[in-house]
């Protein structure tokens, strides 16, 4: 059986303990404050009092691994250990921030940490580790099949001691926001490199540069995840200093690479959370209602529900777990068939999970003053973020096959 170490059984219980003290009361407040605010992509107040409570309480940059620990005021935690606090950071969907552990700063950050240099570090990394400002990370493009990251686009080109950006970009999480102020964005700046991976550059784009539009926002099966949300961008001719470029010119496949191993392990863990709140709920409101002389939790297709929710949950954490474990033992690198593993079936599954739960509180299953349609949502669009499934399921059965063939 796992084990935690003694520093993580510590954090998940005080983590237990703010969740209750001032999460969980916040909730009714927090949306109340987004339906009522005139502009929906403004920081919302109650937030910054409960990062500072966060940090005052030690609960901060907790994603951070002990190979990054130089970054941290703690002692940095491996991918095993944070797994159970992401989990309980994900039973309510914007308490991550709360804790400067939401994506996709989290990935941006690490970014930063692993490739940027010290003065993109000083201007950019420390604000952002402080949760002061807010990052996006832009790679997607509306009028190219985005999920082959080599068909992206946007033209990232040499002028003098500047680069230039033209072309669009969509679905960039965290631009809306009005506290971000810094883009990580991905384009091409050798399109005629005959090796396809060496054709694109990510450069620093900070988001007050002149040229750089945000068109709209785009919501998901109706939630626009305010006050983050996901943007559509144009860049018309807009221009940063040459030593915006990140890592180097022709590197951006490289860090795109890097990037995404945590992240989207990071998704599954938060997913299992609020499946797991789902549950939960589902199984006090089986208990409290009855329908046919008896209480929902007595009917057999009831019991049937919850015990295929809690066997999913199960599946999923304990895979989630493997895969931690395997990504601090050998890299994400090394654990890519176990990532992907995850990434294709935990959002598939907790969706399943949640959509049950929903089913069993009837109409207001669907309305938001339950966490399910939110945390539908949100599993749904992890099947698409970083990836869509079919691209993560050729990879693995390509590797999966060759496994099991090679002599
Ligand atoms: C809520 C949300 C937030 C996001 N945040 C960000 C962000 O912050 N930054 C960012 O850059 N992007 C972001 N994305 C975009 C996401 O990464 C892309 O949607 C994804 O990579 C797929 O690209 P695409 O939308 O262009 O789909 P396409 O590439 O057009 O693919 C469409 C469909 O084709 C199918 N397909 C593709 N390849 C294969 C294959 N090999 N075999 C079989 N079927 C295949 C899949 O079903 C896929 O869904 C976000 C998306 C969502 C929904």
């Amino acid at each position: 059986m796992y084990q935690f170490s003694q520093q993580s059984v510590e954090l998940q219980q005080r983590l237990q303990a703010f969740m209750d003290e001032h999460i969980y009361p916040n909730e009714a407040a927090y949306a109340g404050y987004l339906h009522a605010a005139d502009n929906r992509w403004a920081p919302v107040p109650l937030m910054d009092e409960l990062k500072q409570k966060a940090r005052d309480a030690g609960l901060w940059n907790l994603f951070i691994p002990p190979s990054l620990a130089s970054f941290a005021d703690h002692d940095g935690l491996s991918n095993f250990d944070y797994a159970p606090l992401a989990e309980l950071m994900g039973r309510v969907l914007w308490s991550p921030e709360v804790f400067n552990c939401n994506a996709p700063d989290t990935g941006n950050m690490e970014v930063l940490m692993k490739y940027g240099n010290e003065a993109q570090q000083q201007a950019w990394l420390a604000p952002l580790l402080a949760g002061e400002i807010r990052s996006s990370y832009a790679m997607t493009e509306p009028q190219v099949a985005s999920s082959d990251a080599t068909n992206v686009e946007l033209r990232i080109e040499r002028d003098g001691d500047e680069w230039v950006l033209n072309g669009r970009k969509w679905f960039i999480t965290n631009a809306m926001y009005e506290r971000t102020r810094i883009l990580i964005v991905m384009g091409k700046s050798d399109p005629d490199n005959p090796n396809r991976h060496q054709q694109q550059s990510q450069v620093l784009v900070p988001k007050d540069t002149p040229g750089l539009e945000l068109v709209r926002p785009l919501t998901t099966l109706g939630y626009d995840d305010a006050p983050l949300g996901h943007a559509e961008l144009r860049f018309d001719n807009v221009r940063v200093p040459a030593e915006n470029i990140l890592l180097g010119e022709g590197r951006g496949f490289e860090i795109a690479q890097g990037r995404l191993g945590p992240g989207r392990i990071h998704h599954c863990m938060r997913l299992i959370g609020i499946a797991q709140r789902s549950l939960e709920l589902a199984c006090a409101r089986a208990e409290q209602r009855e329908t046919f002389g008896r209480k929902l939790s007595q009917h057999q297709s009831v019991r049937e529900d919850i015990s295929r929710c809690y066997s999913e949950i199960e599946m999923a954490r304990l895979l989630v777990l493997k895969t931690c474990a395997r990504m601090d033992e050998v890299g994400a690198k090394g654990a890519m068939d176990l990532i992907a593993a995850s990434k294709t079936s935990v959002p598939l599954m907790m969706q399943q999970v949640i959509d049950r739960c929903m089913q069993m509180h009837g109409a207001g299953g669907l309305t938001e003053d339950y966490c399910m349609a939110e945390g539908f949502n949100y599993a749904r669009w992890c099947r698409q973020a970083d990836g869509p499934d079919q691209v993560h399921q050729m990879a693995l059965g390509k590797m999966i096959i060759k496994r099991f063939t090679e002599e």
